[in-house]
């Protein structure tokens, strides 16, 4: 993947002494081709490679002691720039309710969206109306009203004979006379952007004049979604995008280059089918995931809104120190079980791209349960500090916990490798941590 990639070339830099133009021409290359096979749009590649270029040739790079990180700073800086710089929020009506309009091709994720960002601004005290206006596709009624049960978020329906227009107008006055301050309305989609899936779209927003126009893009679909973005924008003049299955397979590209090309803010990120999976946009998480610097922030945040805060703080500390025992090891494995799925947490650890890639390193539950064994099988003090783990202390661990030795020295190694590298990335971001760092 881009990540993947990106890193190799960095890897190169950062090795290095002293970084001459060459280099620097050299790595760039690598990362219009990267940027490229990741399907982001080729003029704003092209833009972005002579940014950083002149950025990086200049005075700074030359003179610093780091000029490889010096250049993967700008890297990230411009990357970060050409997402739309800093998370754009949702903009609220000073005349409630605040209306979200819903558009974007079939299957783009509009239905889900529609309920996710329900749950998420429920659970910011809002009282969100989820509207079906979507009257053609089968059950698309149906699937609305699961998604409000779900979270018990009433759904206005007319039923599928009804005209869209009207649905939307009769929601907005069921909102006003009952109280909710913001309503979502799923509109249709069509499988290609056409002239009546427009006019309709064009005849709701004249009605409910939404002060949010969200289009939703499923992120797999790459150049194509920047080509969807751009005639809905031109057509009705959008005031956000959400970029949906960044859980999936896909290279990237979208989210580089949707930003850039149609001046849109992407404002949310899905990643899951699930209800609690949508997240706000942060460009500069976004650009160092892609890097694989991993995402600390989103981890930590994350962690923090689901895990007892203290300790998220904690390990947060104990990372960047590198002060990692076989207890904390113990403890991050049930805050990871309680996170969620395990690959995607990884991709957001600083390295994991790396450490996924190892092959004594693949993540499976039962290996995590094999982990587990091992380290219930320690002694309090082993467990504290695993530099006393010795050839007999390994075999008794191995018997109690039923693993050969090897196991468990595979196991101890894969523990150093980790520490090594979170050592290695808390030098890298330095005392202050990804932000002060590196910005
Ligand atoms: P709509 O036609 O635009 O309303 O799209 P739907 O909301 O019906 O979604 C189409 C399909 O994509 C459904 O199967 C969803 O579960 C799935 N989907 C939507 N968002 C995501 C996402 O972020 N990740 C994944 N993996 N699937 C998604
Ligand atoms: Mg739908």
């Amino acid at each position: 993947g881009l990540a993947s990639r990106l890193q190799s070339v960095f890897g190169k830099l950062r090795g290095k002494g002293k970084v001459t133009e060459d280099d620097v021409n050299e790595a760039m290359r690598e990362v219009r081709l990267a940027l490229l096979e990741a399907d982001v749009n080729f003029k704003v590649v092209k833009e972005f490679i002579a940014n950083v270029k002149e950025k990086a040739l200049g005075q700074e790079v030359a003179k610093s002691f780091t000029p490889g990180m010096v250049v993967i700073d700008i890297v990230n800086k411009e990357l970060t720039a050409l997402m739309g710089g800093s998370n754009a929020r949702l903009e609220r009506s000073n005349r409630p309710p605040t209306v979200i309009m819903m558009v974007g091709l079939q299957g783009a994720g509009k239905t889900t969206t529609s309920g996710k960002l329900a749950r998420l601004l429920q659970k910011q005290n809002h009282k969100p109306l989820l509207v079906a206006a979507d009257v053609y596709r089968p059950a698309a009624i149906k699937q609305l009203q699961v998604l409000g049960g779900q979270i018990n978020v009433p759904v206005f329906t007319l039923g599928d004979n009804a005209n869209p227009v009207d649905i939307a107008a009769q929601a907005l006055q069921h909102a006003k006379e009952n109280g909710f301050d913001t309503v979502i309305i799923d509109t249709a989609g069509r499988l290609h952007i056409d002239e009546a899936l427009m006019d309709e779209l064009k005849n709701i927003r004249d009605i409910a004049k939404p002060t949010e126009t969200l289009l939703v893009v499923d992120a797999m679909t790459g150049q194509d979604a920047v080509n969807v973005a751009q005639s809905f924008n031109e057509q009705l003049t959008l005031t956000g995008v959400v970029l949906t299955k960044l859980d999936g397979d896909t290279r990237g590209g979208a989210a580089i280059s949707v930003k850039a090309v149609t001046g849109c803010p992407i404002k949310f990120a899905a990643m899951g089918e699930k209800i609690d999976a949508l997240e706000p946009f942060h460009p500069e998480r976004m650009a160092s995931r892609i890097l694989g610097m991993g995402d600390m922030l989103s981890l930590i945040e994350k962690a923090q809104a689901s895990i007892d805060a203290e300790k998220a703080k904690d390990l947060e500390r104990k990372m960047r120190n590198a002060e990692f025992t076989f207890d904390d090891f113990l403890e991050q494995m049930e805050q990871v079980r309680k996170l969620g799925p395990l690959d995607q947490l990884l991709d957001m650890l600083p390295g994991a791209g790396q450490l996924k890639e190892m092959k004594n390193l693949k993540v499976d539950e039962k290996q995590m349960a094999r982990m587990e064994a091992i380290v219930k099988s320690m002694t309090k003090e082993e467990r504290a500090n695993p530099d006393l783990l010795n050839v007999s202390r390994k075999k008794r661990i191995a018997l109690g916990s039923g693993n050969s030795v090897q196991e468990v020295n595979r196991f101890v190694k894969q523990f150093e490798d980790m520490r090594k590298m979170m050592k290695q990335f808390s030098s890298m971001m330095g005392p202050k941590g990804p932000k002060g760092g590196l910005k």
